[in-house]
């Protein structure tokens, strides 16, 4: 089955940033971004490229969207499972969009400080919470005014971190 139409793709770290926070998809989405800078990027791009030392496998570019597919697996590398609901619907939407593509894969999610893999696969739930977190991103995007600040744990790390903090208060 290749069933891509009357879905408004998006890429794997906006997917990802959804789950992480909507303020920072919206930020990211507008091209606003110190992502450049952020130790947490410096770390993913670490990571990709220390996946590719340890195994030999190939990417695959699928319009917007990158995936390693190694040992016949799609693999994520992650530094650690801190974000482990984001990094898992990450990958899941990957699979969702080979699904949709005609190829039917499972995946697994490497976090390399921590040595651990977690396998990953689709279920039918999980496609329905893909399509409806599509259209609800495809919505946050479409915003003029960015979601409001809401203060949580990841925000000291987060690369937007003094762009919410020094400009806004919180409204919690
Ligand atoms: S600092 Fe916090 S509220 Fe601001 S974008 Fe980052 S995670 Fe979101």
């Amino acid at each position: 089955m290749n069933d891509l139409t009357e879905i408004n793709w998006v890429t794997g770290i906006e997917f990802y940033y959804y789950y992480v926070c909507i303020r920072k998809l919206w930020l990211f989405s507008k091209g606003i971004g110190f992502e450049n800078n952020s130790d947490r990027v410096l770390q993913g791009k670490v990571a990709h490229e220390y996946s590719h030392e340890r195994e030999q496998g190939k990417e695959v570019q699928l319009e917007d969207i990158k995936v390693d597919i190694l040992n016949d697996l799609v693999k994520e590398f992650k530094i650690t499972s801190s974000m482990k609901e984001a990094s898992i619907m990450q990958l899941k939407y990957y699979l969702f969009y080979l699904k949709r593509s005609g190829i039917d894969k499972e995946g697994s999610i490497h976090y390399l400080k921590e040595r651990k893999v977690e396998n990953v696969a689709l279920s039918k739930d999980d496609e329905e919470e893909i399509i409806s977190v599509l259209e609800k991103i495809d919505n946050i995007k479409k915003q003029d005014n960015s979601p409001k600040i809401k203060k949580q744990s990841i925000c000291t790390k987060c690369s937007y971190y003094e762009f919410c903090f020094s400009k806004e208060v919180d409204h919690e």
